[in-house]
């Protein structure tokens, strides 16, 4: 599997793309979720690591089906209108949720789950931004890049790119800007 595609609204997967090594995230937020094996296997180690410190963490998403990307979309363009929808919800087919290798972090802290921006400046959320990548993960859309990621922040959402997470957090790049100016 190719940790480095990139899935954004310039690049889509079609209808029929599903990865096939999607395991069950053993999510206590939720029955069945799935996601790319190396995710899981990561995102365990991570979760421990930080358990450690006294943190609770779980995955609140992870892959998710073209037909769910197109209803959870129409949904939004329904009930929030084009411009909200623009910059927050991805059209079927550009979500890196479809890859299996996206997954939505939510945090458990005083008997509560904090989940989306609630978890924004949180402990939890500082110490993910500054050392997920030592697991292979990559804050996708971080505060300052909109323009190019083409999202709002979004604090939550990670994404799994294997050893370059380092490069690219040292660098203070997006993947975007990674995979144009270093892999050409
Ligand atoms: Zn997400």
């Amino acid at each position: 599997m190719n940790f480095l595609m990139l899935v954004n609204k310039d690049n889509a997967l079609s209808k029929t793309y599903v990865p096939d090594n999607l395991v069950n995230a053993d999510s206590k937020y939720r029955d069945n979720i799935l996601v790319a094996d190396m995710v899981y296997k990561n995102f365990k180690k991570m979760a421990s690591d930080m358990n450690d410190l006294g943190y609770n963490i779980d995955i609140m998403s992870g892959y998710r089906e073209y037909i769910y990307q197109e209803k959870l979309y129409n949904k939004s363009l329904n009930d929030k209108g084009f411009a909200y929808t623009f910059r927050s919800i991805a059209k079927p087919g550009c979500s890196e949720h479809q890859t299996g290798l996206a997954i939505d972090i939510c945090v458990y802290k005083n008997e509560k789950c904090y989940v989306e921006h609630e978890i924004e400046d949180m402990e939890e959320d500082t110490w993910l931004r500054n050392n997920a990548y030592k697991y292979g993960f990559i804050l996708r859309y971080p505060k300052g890049k909109e323009d190019i990621t083409g999202y709002n922040y979004e604090p939550w959402h990670y994404r799994y790119v294997g050893k370059i997470a380092e490069e690219i957090y040292f660098n203070n790049v997006t993947l975007e800007e990674y995979l144009e100016k270093y892999c050409k």
